[in-house]
């Protein structure tokens, strides 16, 4: 289509530093926008500059997750100034419908409303820009893939074989349009027992598998654990709420890959 070439913003170019990063699922529920705060934080544990854009229309939970809340504020230039919460700079639907309202929108709104998280907000310089993608191979999925081909993708799935087999068509969809998978993150992968041992609850081995598949890394496989829960309704994700836990030990491995 004409027009695709034209970056949306300067940060989409490709010689431009901010890393892109999506954050990507087959299906919801398996800790996809979990995984995005908690790397978004652990990104500013080791002294980058973060910001998350949730893209997550129907689904937009990262204002929840931040503990960050309030309408949108515009600045001079009328565009909107993000969140900043745990010293991440955020964008969420939640800044712009109110309280306990659904967002109705149909797939080219979708569209325009990614391209205004970029063109019409201010963000300050940022090392690294997660995005928090919509479950499954939807209409924005793809654009991010088309529109922006710098963004790299990573892959959340839990061990669990449909989970896995899902997640699988999205990054298909993600090599159709030649756009670069980083990894894979493996979520809810045990439950850390005493002596070392792991209670797998949703069976074993899907996150290794699916890179295998794809020809690219397992980033990490972070357990599941009540206090990753507990963060994230608390307003504060786990890397903080509890730094000495073995998720957050694994979110922050994972990020020093990135
Ligand atoms: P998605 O974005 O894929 O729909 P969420 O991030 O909303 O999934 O996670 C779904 C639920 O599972 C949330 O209640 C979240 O707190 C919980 N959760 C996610 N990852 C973990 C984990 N590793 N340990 C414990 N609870 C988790």
């Amino acid at each position: 289509p004409p027009g695709l070439e034209i970056p949306w913003s300067p940060m989409l170019s490709e010689d431009h530093p901010t890393v892109i990063i999506g954050i990507a699922s087959g299906k919801g529920g398996v800790g996809k926008s979990t995984v995005t705060a908690n790397l978004a934080v652990a990104l500013t544990r080791l002294g980058k500059r973060v910001g998350v854009m949730d893209m997550d229309i129907y689904g937009f939970s990262q204002g929840r997750l931040f503990g960050a809340d309030g309408p949108a504020r515009a600045n001079q230039e009328q565009k909107v100034i993000p969140m900043h919460a745990h010293q991440v700079h955020l964008v969420t639907m939640s800044m712009f419908v109110p309280k306990n309202q659904a967002v109705v929108w149909r797939g080219p709104m979708l569209g325009k409303m990614m391209q205004q998280f970029f063109t019409d907000v201010a963000w300050p310089e940022l090392d690294y820009l997660l995005i928090d993608l919509p479950p499954g191979t939807g209409d924005v999925a793809l654009d991010v893939a088309q529109r922006i081909p710098k963004a790299r993708l990573v892959l959340v799935t839990t061990p669990q074989q449909v989970a896995t087999e899902v997640a699988y068509r999205a990054a298909d969809v993600a090599q159709r349009a030649h756009q670069r998978i980083i990894g894979v993150i493996e979520n809810m992968s045990f439950v850390p027992l005493a002596h070392g041992e792991r209670l797998e609850v949703f069976g074993h081995g899907g996150g290794q598998e699916l890179a295998q598949t794809l020809d690219v890394p397992l980033l990490g496989q972070i357990p599941l654990e009540p206090v990753v829960r507990e963060g994230s309704d608390q307003g504060t994700p786990v890397v903080l709420s509890a730094p000495e836990s073995l998720a957050a030990e694994t979110f922050l491995q994972i990020a020093q890959k990135m």
